[in-house]
Formats: structure tokens, C-alpha cells, sequence
């Protein structure tokens, strides 16, 4: 028998998770970006920013920014020069990122649908890899990671950012009642979607602890994992190397 994976707070078989989690993106893609301003009071626009001073794109580099949903991490790194391949699960938010790359002007950027568990780029194909709150939607964590070192050239770099669960007391009690009640009532006031605002709290919620997380990244492979922890640790950006 299949073990039973978590979606959000409910148990159900990997290939069940993977079906509701498209479900999930299918439904918020049209609302996704401004859901995201609502949500975390427009801070994902500094994390993203931070993240991307972390990953120092540089000009001519192949970077594959894997869950990159609508484009925002890819648009920050390809303004710097690089040369992005926004690859996600989900048609649907890739499309939203595709409209707005036109909008914002952005030609040189290539979009492809792709499961992080088991992608069809060739080994050692780019520079660098970057996965931001997507990795904690993807059903086999270790076989993303995997893949992540696979497609990595010598000297490449890994960088994960993900939301954490914070080691402030007072301040982790007032997130977590924040993202219980509010963030689910916003998404059905806004996105008509309570249900899946719900999930995206509860897969947070559920993540591994960054310490946890970090010895998955060395388990693919990769060596100096570091886990940088932002705003007393609520999001965690994860890096490592291949060597
Ligand atoms: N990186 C973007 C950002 O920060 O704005 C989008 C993040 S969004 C919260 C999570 C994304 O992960 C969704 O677009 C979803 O489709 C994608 N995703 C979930 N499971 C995936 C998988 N197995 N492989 C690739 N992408 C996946």
C-alpha cells in the first residue's frame, strides 16, 4: 500500500496531493499576485529582493527558477541578465507569468511546464537552480532535491526560500493566528477561495523545520547547506552547492 502524504492538514495518497495541489494553483492563478500583496502586507516583495541579492544572478547565467509560478523571482533574476527558464507543474500560473512578461516587456525569458520530482533537462545543464514557496507544495521532497542536483553544473548553486515556523514565541502565536483566521477570510473576500487559501496556511504550518530541511538538502548532495532565517525566522532561505 502507498503511504499517505499530508495535504495541508488531511492525509491522502501522493498522486491525490499532487492532483489537489494543481487544483489549488489552478484555482488562486488568476488572483495569485494580489492575493500575495493582501497576504503578507506586500513583505514577499522584500524576501524576493533578498533572495535574489543572495543568488547573485550574474549576466549570460543559466538559471532554472523551478516552481516560479507567475514570474516574480524570474523577472528580478533576468533583469540582472541571466537567463531564466520559469518552469512549474501548473499551466495555468505559468500562463498568468507569461502575460505579464509581456506586459513588463521581458522577451528573453523561456516557460515550461515540469514536475520538480522528475524533470527533462539534461545533467549538469545550469548554474544555478531557485525554488521560492514552492517546495512545500511538491509531493517527494527528496526526489525535487535530487533532480535539483542533477540538473546543476559543477559549482552550482541551490536556493530554496520557504516560510518557516518561528522560534519567537510571542511572535510566532501572533503569525499563526494571523495566517489561521485572516488569510483564508481574504482569499475567499478576494479569490472566491476559502479552501484553498486554508491548504496554502496548513502546508505552511506543516513544512519541515529549517534544521530538518537543511540535512534533506545535504542528503541530495549538496555541501555548506545553510539555512539563513528573515523576520525572527517566519521564511528561511536554503542554499547549497554542488561541487
Ligand atoms: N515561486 C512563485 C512565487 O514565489 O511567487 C510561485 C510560488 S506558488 C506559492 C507555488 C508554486 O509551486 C505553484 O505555482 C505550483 O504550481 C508550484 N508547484 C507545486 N508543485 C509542484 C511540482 N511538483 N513541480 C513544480 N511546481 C510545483
Amino acid at each position: 500500500m502507498t503511504d499517505k502524504v499530508n495535504f495541508g492538514d488531511e492525509l491522502v495518497s501522493p498522486e491525490e496531493k499532487t492532483r489537489r495541489v494543481g487544483a489549488v494553483f489552478s484555482s488562486v492563478a488568476r488572483r495569485y499576485d494580489i492575493m500575495n500583496d493582501l497576504m503578507s502586507g506586500g513583505m514577499h516583495r522584500l524576501w524576493k529582493d533578498r533572495f535574489v541579492n543572495r543568488v547573485k544572478p550574474r549576466a549570460g547565467e543559466e538559471i532554472l527558477d523551478m516552481a516560479g509560478g507567475t514570474g516574480d523571482v524570474a523577472f528580478r533574476m533576468a533583469k540582472r541578465g541571466a537567463r531564466v527558464t520559469v518552469s512549474d507543474i501548473n499551466a495555468d500560473m505559468l500562463a498568468v507569468g507569461e502575460r505579464r512578461a509581456q506586459r513588463k516587456g521581458f522577451t528573453g525569458l523561456t516557460w515550461k511546464v515540469e514536475n520538480a520530482e522528475s524533470l527533462s533537462f539534461a545533467d549538469a545543464r545550469f548554474d544555478a537552480y531557485t525554488i521560492v514557496f514552492g517546495i512545500r507544495n511538491v509531493t517527494d521532497i527528496p526526489a525535487a532535491l535530487r533532480e535539483a542536483f542533477r540538473i546543476l553544473k559543477r559549482g552550482g548553486r541551490f536556493y530554496c526560500m520557504e516560510f518557516s515556523s518561528s522560534d519567537w514565541p510571542g511572535f510566532s502565536n501572533l503569525y499563526d493566528a494571523w495566517a489561521s483566521n485572516v488569510i483564508p477570510r481574504i482569499g475567499k473576500s478576494v479569490a472566491g477561495d476559502e479552501e484553498s487559501y486554508r491548504y496554502l496556511v496548513e502546508s505552511i504550518r506543516r513544512f519541515p523545520h529549517p534544521e530538518a530541511f537543511k540535512h534533506m538538502v545535504t542528503e541530495a548532495g549538496f555541501v555548506r547547506a545553510a539555512a539563513e532565517p528573515m523576520l525572527g525566522g517566519l521564511v528561511t532561505i536554503h542554499s547549497g552547492w554542488k561541487i
